[in-house]
Parts: structure tokens; C-alpha cells; sequence
């Protein structure tokens, strides 16, 4: 389909809510080092979980990226759109003998008690969920910004690829978009860097092929805390897009000179994908607004 050198690179977020400044800030860094790099910038909408999604807020995403001059090439698309291809994939695993049903409550779980339904044999065909089994593999990789990371100190734990309630899980969805979509680079948040090992897991289960990993800083409110959806961050002023870009700019430690901040959010643009530089982000894990 595409050119193996061509950089594939996306943005990917839920529609659970506004874009926040966290989210726009991974979004634009995902988009300048698609675009330095003459890549593809796809846009996906992670609208797996449906209770979790939020009416009209996928509209109001795509609109707030326009507003900021972040076009995406090609269709957007949405998750919701590949169930048969989930379903595929996680039958090819369970006859690979790879699943297992698992009937233990969150409640059972968050006590800390520890799951034993592997040993159990449960019946597959009935709805509960599923847990790909682990095995205690060295998995690692380098991470563009956050050097080698690896979980060979952590405790493997099955994880869930399809929910009790028969959602497919994001760990599951994300590996297999991205291989539809043939992404060869992801740019996204510090905070999910501990599920990229699991991902690669399933990745080599798969047979597919690993994407360049780089992990920005994620972005924390005057408190300390990370602005995200669930505590309720606010969305961007779209009003004045120029002056968030700009600073913007400064979070992702590029030094954007300061005639930049009134000029158009065009010429910003331009700016900063002629001077792209993400090693200034080099080992750092979270900037402060
Ligand atoms: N949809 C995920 C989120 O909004 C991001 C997926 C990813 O970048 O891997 O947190």
C-alpha cells in the first residue's frame, strides 16, 4: 500500500471530551515530527468504549484540530468501524490457545486477590472476559525519548484483551489499528509508556510488525496533576489559537522566537516543522503548565 519508508504516523484520541492542552500538545508533537519527517498524519478516533464516549465530542475534536492548522491526511477513522477485524484476531488467538475466560469481579481483583482462572479451563464460549496468557519474556525496546525501557522487574500479569461487558480492550485495538493502518511511528503521552511492553507483546503473538515508540511529556496543572479528561481539564480556547500554539511551543522545549507569537498559525506551523527538534525532550517525563 504504501512506500515501507514512508512515515506513518497518528493521532489517536478517545472522544471521551474537549481536546484539553494536554492532548493538543501530544497531538501537535505527533504532528511536527510527522510532517519533519514528510510523513502521513492519520487520525483516528478511539471510540472502542462506547460508555465512555461522549456525544458530539469526536465532531468537536476534529473541528479544534482544524481551528489549529493539525490536518490529517486521508479519511479519519474510528474504531468502532473494525469489530470483525477484532473478533478475528482474538479468535486466531484462542485457536492459537492463547485466551482464556476469566469470571473474576473487579471488586475480587482490586482486593488484590490474585486470579486463578487460567488453571480453571472456563467454558470459552460463554461471555466473560478474556486474558491473553504472558509468559515471562524480555521485552523492551527503545523508546526515542525515554531511552531502553523494559518490564523484565514487573510481574507478569495476563491482561484483559475483551471485557466482560464485550468491549475489546484499548491494549488489544490499538496494536491492531495500528497495523491496519500500517503505523510505523507513534508519538503519544508519557503515561502510556508502561502499556507499550504489553503491546509489543501482543505485537510478537501476532506476528506484526513493531512501530518506533516516543513518549512526550504529559502535562500537569499548577497542583501537579495531569490534565486528562477524567478530572474534568477543560478544552482549548479555540479562539485564539495562534497564542496557545505558541505556547505550546515553548512546552515541547523548542524555543519558538518571540515574533512567532503573532504571526498566523500557518507560519507557525512552518516554523516549527522546519525546526523540529525532540531531543530537547530528552528524558523528561512532564512539564508544568
Ligand atoms: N486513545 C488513547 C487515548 O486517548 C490513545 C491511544 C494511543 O495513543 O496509543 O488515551
Amino acid at each position: 500500500m504504501f512506500d515501507k519508508q514512508t512515515y506513518i504516523g497518528r493521532f489517536a484520541p478517545s472522544p471521551t471530551g474537549p481536546l484539553h492542552l494536554g492532548s493538543l500538545y501530544t497531538a501537535l508533537a505527533s504532528f511536527l515530527d510527522a510532517k519533519s519527517q514528510q510523513g502521513l498524519w492519520l487520525l483516528r478516533i478511539d471510540d472502542i468504549d462506547t460508555p465512555r464516549n461522549i456525544k458530539g465530542a469526536a465532531e468537536q475534536i476534529l473541528r479544534t484540530l482544524a481551528v489549529f492548522g493539525l490536518y490529517w491526511d486521508g479519511a479519519v477513522s474510528y474504531q468502532s468501524q473494525s469489530q470483525n477485524y477484532y473478533e478475528a484476531a482474538l479468535q486466531s488467538l484462542k485457536r492459537d490457545q492463547m485466551l482464556y475466560a476469566c469470571q473474576c469481579s473487579r471488586k475480587t481483583l482490586a482486593n488484590d486477590e490474585r486470579c486463578y482462572c487460567r488453571y480453571k479451563s472456563l467454558d470459552l464460549s460463554i461471555p466473560y472476559a478474556y486474558r491473553v496468557k504472558t509468559a515471562a519474556l524480555e521485552i523492551g525496546f527503545k523508546d526515542q525519548l525515554q531511552g531502553w525501557i523494559d518490564d523484565n522487574n514487573r510481574e507478569q500479569v495476563d491482561f484483559v484483551l475483551k471485557r466482560k461487558d464485550q468491549i475489546f480492550a484499548y491494549q488489544f485495538t490499538v496494536v491492531l489499528d495500528d497495523h491496519l493502518q500500517a503505523v510505523n511511528h507513534i508519538v503519544r503521552g508519557y503515561d502510556l509508556l508502561a502499556s507499550t511492553t504489553k503491546q509489543i507483546y501482543l505485537q510478537m503473538l501476532l506476528g506484526l510488525s513493531m512501530p518506533n515508540y516516543m513518549h512526550v511529556p504529559i502535562i500537569l496543572d499548577s497542583q501537579g496533576f495531569k490534565l486528562s479528561k477524567q478530572t474534568l481539564a477543560e478544552g482549548v480556547d479555540i479562539n485564539k489559537p495562534e497564542r496557545l500554539i505558541y505556547k505550546l511551543l515553548g512546552l515541547l522545549k523548542q524555543n519558538p522566537p518571540v515574533e512567532l507569537e503573532r504571526t498566523s498559525v500557518d507560519e507557525q506551523l512552518d516554523w516549527a516543522i522546519r525546526h523540529w527538534n525532540p531531543k530537547a525532550l530528552t528524558n523528561i517525563q512532564s512539564v508544568k503548565v
